[in-house]
């Protein structure tokens, strides 16, 4: 099934230091592109990132910066063009999640998390389509959220499921900016996923709350989220834009 291959493809993932980046960004190269990895200049994983990449015999580079700071992003997207040649793929996974009674929550709580989550995944998807856009052709996957269109039950995350909501507008509005200058932007929305977020001992109790709140009664493996993010990279997906694709057990439908 060539039509899902990433062959010969440069593609830049952001947040490709741990959890669903990391898995996310180690997938496309399984699918055969080469890899730019994006994360915090401290970042532990993404060395390993790297090395899994080219264990699989494609070419990969650890970039550091801050998805908040336009700079960063455009000499990110600089250096992976020198590095790998002309980025044709970006996956912006980059995020944070935190929680507090929205009537305590301090301004600067707020702001942190639409900056990060919300600016962050604009300033990637700008810096990515400044490149893209002159060659016409690209495809830009951003990493939503189910908190995107539902309300997690007792978790206080206004300012997390606002951010959310705004990546897959986001997203939709780009896709049609950018629809007839051959640049497809989709978004995936992942339900509760085992991440290091997610495997602490001190939220084993809300853990077992996701796992019986999700219809098919687990939380997902990163690994699962590779498939639909492949398929809305490749050559398979050629005819969608604007989607948003919830990948989240059934969660949505109760
Ligand atoms: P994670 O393991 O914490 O990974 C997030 C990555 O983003 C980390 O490497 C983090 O770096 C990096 N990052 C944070 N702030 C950044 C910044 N300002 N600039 C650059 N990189 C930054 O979390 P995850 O669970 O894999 O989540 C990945 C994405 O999926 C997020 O957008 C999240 O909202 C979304 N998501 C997760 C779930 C879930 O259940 N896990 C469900 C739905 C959606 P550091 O670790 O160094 O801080």
């Amino acid at each position: 099934m060539d039509i899902f291959s990433l062959g010969r493809q440069v593609a830049l993932v952001t947040g490709a230091g741990s959890g669903i980046g990391q898995r996310l960004a180690i997938g496309l190269a399984e699918a055969g592109a080469d890899v730019a990895c994006f994360d915090l200049p401290d970042s532990p994983g993404i060395a390993a990132t790297v090395a899994a990449i080219q264990a699989h015999g494609c070419r990969a580079i650890a970039l550091a910066g801050n998805v908040t700071q336009a700079d960063d992003l455009v000499s990110a997207v600089a250096e992976a063009e020198a590095a790998l040649g002309p980025l044709d793929l970006a996956v912006n996974c980059a995020g944070i999640a935190n929680a507090a009674p929205a009537e305590e929550m301090p301004l600067a709580q707020w702001q942190r998390m639409l900056d990060i989550n919300l600016t962050g995944v604009f300033l990637s998807c700008q810096a990515e389509a400044k490149v893209m856009l002159p060659r016409k052709r690209g495809a830009i996957v951003n990493i939503a959220s189910m908190s995107g269109s539902i309300v997690n039950r007792g978790i206080l995350q206004a300012h997390y499921n606002t951010s959310k909501a705004g990546v897959v507008h986001l997203s939709k509005s780009l896709a049609m900016e950018w629809v007839e200058q051959g640049l497809r932007v989709n978004s995936v929305s992942p339900g509760y996923t085992s991440t290091p977020m997610n495997l602490r001992p001190e939220v084993a109790e809300q853990v077992k709350r996701f796992e019986s709140e999700t219809p098919m009664g687990r939380m997902a493996a990163v690994d699962e989220m590779v498939g639909p993010v492949v398929f809305l990279l490749s050559r398979a997906a050629s005819f969608v834009t604007g989607v948003d694709l919830l990948v989240d057990g059934g969660f949505e439908c109760w």
